[in-house]
């Protein structure tokens, strides 16, 4: 059911503590970790602790949590000192989504290219 944990999730597993990660902030509603495989000297994922499998299907099913996510992308650049920072929602494989887990990469600390590849 849309919400509910899934057993074969990984970011599930990290917001059960299930699988390790590197927090950077929690909230009620959202945890933030580090990228396993940073692409920008900082790179934190923030993800809502509910499952839907990407941020369109969480913005249409829950969109305060949505909102909460999109806050959090700010606390983290915030916290991480970042002047720029690049917030993205990669949704559909065809778009790079691998995890399908609502996420939001936090990506900053070097120079961004426009447009994205
Ligand atoms: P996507 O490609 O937009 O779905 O982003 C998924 C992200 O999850 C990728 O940037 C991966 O490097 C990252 N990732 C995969 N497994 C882990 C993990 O166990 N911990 C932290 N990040 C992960």
């Amino acid at each position: 059911m849309a919400g509910e944990p899934q057993a074969d999730c990984l970011f599930c597993k990290i917001v059960a503590g299930e699988v390790p990660a590197t927090l950077v902030r929690e909230t009620e509603t959202t945890v933030a970790f580090r990228d396993i495989n940073p692409q920008a000297p900082t790179h934190v994922l923030v993800i809502p602790r509910v499952h839907h499998r990407d941020a369109a299907t969480l913005a249409a099913a829950e969109p305060q949590i949505a909102a909460d996510m999109l806050r959090e992308t700010a606390e983290v650049a915030a916290g991480e000192k970042l002047d720029s920072y690049r917030v993205v929602f990669n949704t559909g494989s065809g778009a790079g989504q691998t995890v399908f887990h609502a996420h939001a990469h936090v990506l900053g600390g070097r120079g961004l290219q426009w447009p994205p590849g």
